[in-house]
């Protein structure tokens, strides 16, 4: 990570990466870009150094921010209308800590609204476009994040991932996202999607870079009772032996070039000594139904805020107080944030409870044993992020089912609250990037950024 000194300024990183950020306009990354804030703080940082002081290991390093984290800069919308207008008087505890390091943040970047979705395409703002064909989709729902990183705009951007936001869109984009143990990184100031799946992580060009991230970041928050005592920094890094492929997932749903990376990894793995080892996992078939029950009825809950009263946009043809009501989320809502809050609460009904969510609860116990199970026999496991690379824009948007089918592999993780770390693993034949995951037992995020680097080629 280029860092500033007394020859290279931060305000001349900070230039360098807003005139690469308007270069690339018609990618739609950004939902705002403050010029003006991010120079000043450069300032800042330069004269901090000027006087000799510790400007932080992330000094002037410019970064962008995935527009659902709260700071008091610019608007926090989630990219959706009903929290237009919509600016915190408090920031997130990632945030102030990223900062407190000297990092500057440059503009928010679009998501699909309330991060539901897989390709940034349900964003209120329009759709993000890939980084390698911009006639396809950047991926979701980080898109904007690893857009602005995989072109190299920014050394580092923030997402959220709560089935595969932060690493599916870095699979299709070509750089590293980590999706940390549930717990690592605060949740304080992210807008909630699905408390019990959602995690704080990063985009980044290098594993290193992804390590110095996280031990900034990560550790217990008295704002979030979820986040777990310090680990991080204290993780021993033990030396792996066996890496775990899973069988369940080497058949026709996913795409033969996704294969052929991941072989092509395990070959590369086995010269060096390492031990493949083919699992079955038979649980992880029932991940993707648990989740669609799970985190839909968690949607429903959270979004449940968001009235017309409290937060941003209120309709106009508001009335009295259930047409505030009424017509601001019928208004403010993206038919798929809508689609999510009527799942979600058919399944928590009375009637609907123990058939649907329950039976869901009950699945997602088997998926936490199969990993617990997995973790005793290897080290780590090798497996892909997505069924294929990235898509065509407008290809799956209408049909809900085909875009929930992207998660069939990145949502047993969150389920399990284990950590995963998409790393880039070549091209295909057409020049877009392929994505593998690196999955390892609960705390074991060090480790596995670590084990990333033996997996590193030039591509
Ligand atoms: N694509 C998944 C969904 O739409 C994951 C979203 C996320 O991780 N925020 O639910």
């Amino acid at each position: 990570m280029k860092t500033a000194n007394k020859k290279v300024t931060a305000e001349r990183l900070v230039r360098d990466a807003l005139a690469k950020a308007k270069h690339f306009a018609d990618y739609n990354i950004f939902t705002f870009i403050d010029e003006e804030g991010a120079i000043r703080r450069a300032r800042e940082i330069d004269a901090k150094i000027a006087r000799g002081e510790d400007a932080g290991r992330l000094a002037g390093v410019p970064y962008a921010l995935k527009d659902n984290f709260i700071s008091p800069r610019g608007e926090t919308t989630a990219s959706a209308h009903i929290l237009e207008g919509f600016t915190s008087p408090v920031t997130a505890t990632s945030v102030e800590r990223l900062e407190a390091e000297g990092a500057i943040m440059i503009g928010r970047t679009n998501l699909d609204a309330f991060a539901h979705g897989s390709s940034t395409e349900n964003s209120y703002f329009g759709a993000t476009l890939n980084a390698y064909d911009r006639e396809r989709v950047a991926g979701g729902s980080s898109g904007g994040s690893a857009v602005a990183v995989a072109l190299d705009i920014v050394e580092f951007a923030t997402g959220s991932d709560t089935g595969g936001s932060i690493r599916q869109p870095a699979s299709f984009n070509g750089v590293y996202g980590l999706k940390p143990t549930y717990g690592a990184v605060s949740r304080y100031g992210v807008v909630a999607m699905a408390s019990s799946l959602d995690c704080i992580g990063f985009f980044t060009k290098t594993p290193e870079d992804m390590d110095l991230l996280m031990s900034i970041a990560a550790g217990r928050d008295p704002k979030d009772m979820t986040t777990l005592p310090d680990y991080y920094g204290e993780s021993k890094v033990g030396k792996a032996k066996k890496i775990g492929v899973i069988k369940d997932f080497d058949n026709g749903s996913v795409d033969s070039e996704i294969r052929g990376a991941l072989k092509h990894k395990c070959d590369l793995l086995k010269k060096k000594g390492y031990e493949i080892v083919e699992l079955t996992m038979p649980a992880l078939k029932y991940a993707l139904a648990a989740y669609y029950i799970i985190q839909p009825a968690e949607v429903a809950s959270n979004l449940s805020r968001y009235d017309g009263v409290r937060y941003g946009f209120r309709s106009e043809k508001a009335k009295d107080l259930s047409s505030i009501y009424d017509k601001t989320r019928d208004e403010g809502f993206m038919p798929e944030n809508k689609r999510r809050i009527m799942i979600g609460n058919f399944v928590l009904s009375s009637g609907f409870y123990d058939a649907y969510f329950l039976k869901a609860a009950k699945a997602r116990t088997l998926i936490v044993q199969e990993y617990e199970k997995a973790f005793s026999q290897v080290d780590y496991i090798l497996m892909p992020v997505s069924p294929n690379p990235a898509f065509k824009l407008g290809e799956k948007v209408n049909d809900p089912v085909a875009m929930y089918l992207e998660d069939v592999m990145s949502v047993s993780l969150n389920l399990a609250g284990v950590p995963g770390l998409a790393i880039p693993a070549g091209k295909s034949k057409t020049g877009l990037p392929l994505g593998l995951q690196l999955v390892g037992p609960r705390r074991s995020d060090k480790a596995l950024i670590e084990f990333a680097r033996e997996l590193q080629e030039d591509d």
